[in-house]
């Protein structure tokens, strides 16, 4: 056990400031689910730990806007999975939350934590002796030769094949959300689709927010989109196992003819993967399974398998392949 600092601040704004105070070192503390499971790994030894659960106005969800649905960074998984709006305007959203964890966990874990989850690479996780970039910058990667089934085909690099292993951030690239942010340098606005960098040289840097930044909010565009879509996800048991393939996929379709698609993929990834060429190939043709087929085999166009993982092409393909009809089905 190693001794940390712990702090409980009012606000958003004392946060940040007590962050940049004692930094390096401070963690943000939300639903703990995640930060206390690598701190008993050993993999985050935080100095101090800033308790944000408290902060008011961070955990509502407001549909009141026309534009906009609002979800406060601290509203845990459960109460955003069963928001009547999330349900009825953005099924995939829905489900992503729920096939994502056990209902404990659900009930714990913020939204705001869970888009910054970080992998669950065997040798990331417990195995100090393995090399690690991601652990120890320059280390090397155990991975990339050794037991790397549940790893990444797309956008790994020489240096980490981990993939992202959350399930929500993927339906809300699909859509297009995006977080707003505050740190001591003032608040911004970043889209969750640029939020995960792909590992390239440096995968101990998982995202484009400062250590000290705090999400405050996610907000997802309504619009006719959202309605038709899904969040599929195969894993090796039905329950409350990491993603092998994911897709969240949404369309909009008037008559039979696709005017608006949307690909997302899961599991196979280092980060929330959309498949842009794919979506395009649909927009103004009917939706039948040939199309969908086709457009699932250009998302994995530029698929790389590692020895163990080549399975996940074929298996990604089906996945997105039956999410466009799934979705079809909803519109
Ligand atoms: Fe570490 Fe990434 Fe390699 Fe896993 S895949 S061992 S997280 S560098």
């Amino acid at each position: 056990m190693h001794d940390f600092a712990y702090l409980r601040p009012r606000d958003a704004a004392e946060a940040v400031a007590l962050h940049a105070r004692h930094r390096p070192g401070a963690r943000y503390f939300a639903g703990g689910t995640t930060l206390f499971d690598l701190m008993k790994l050993g993999v985050e030894s935080p100095t101090t730990v800033i308790d944000v659960t408290r902060i008011e106005g961070m955990h509502s969800i407001d549909a009141s806007r026309r534009d906009e649905l609002h979800i406060g960074a601290l509203a845990v998984m459960s109460d955003v999975a069963e928001h009547a709006t999330v349900q009825r305007e953005f099924p995939a959203l829905a489900e992503s939350l729920w096939k994502a964890a056990s209902q404990q966990l659900r009930n714990m874990a913020t939204v705001g934590g869970n888009l910054l989850q970080r992998t669950r690479c065997a040798y990331f996780r417990g195995a100090p002796e393995f090399a690690c970039n991601k652990r120890v910058p320059g280390s090397g990667c155990a991975a990339l030769e050794g037991q790397n089934r549940g790893h990444a085909v797309l956008g790994g690099s020489e240096a980490c094949v981990a993939i992202y292993p959350g399930d929500m951030a993927i339906a809300l690239a699909a859509f297009d959300a995006m977080v707003d942010t505050v740190s001591p340098r003032g608040e911004r606005a970043v889209p969750v689709r640029e939020l995960h960098r792909a590992p390239a040289s440096t995968p101990h840097l998982e995202t484009v927010l400062a250590d000290d930044e705090l999400i405050v909010r996610i907000r997802v565009p309504r619009g006719p989109v959202g309605r038709a879509s899904t969040y599929h996800k195969i894993r090796d048991r039905e329950s409350y196992a990491f993603a092998l393939a994911s897709a969240a996929v949404a369309v909009h379709l008037q008559g039979h003819r696709v005017v608006d698609a949307r690909i997302a993929l899961g599991g196979v990834a280092t980060r929330p993967w959309r498949a842009i060429e794919a979506e395009r190939s649909l927009v103004g043709l009917p939706l039948t399974r040939a199309a969908a087929r086709r457009a699932a085999e250009l998302a994995f166009q530029g698929a790389r398998p590692l020895a163990h993982n080549a399975f996940k092409v074929a298996l990604g393909i089906e996945t997105v392949t039956d999410a466009l009809m799934l979705a079809k089905e909803r519109s």
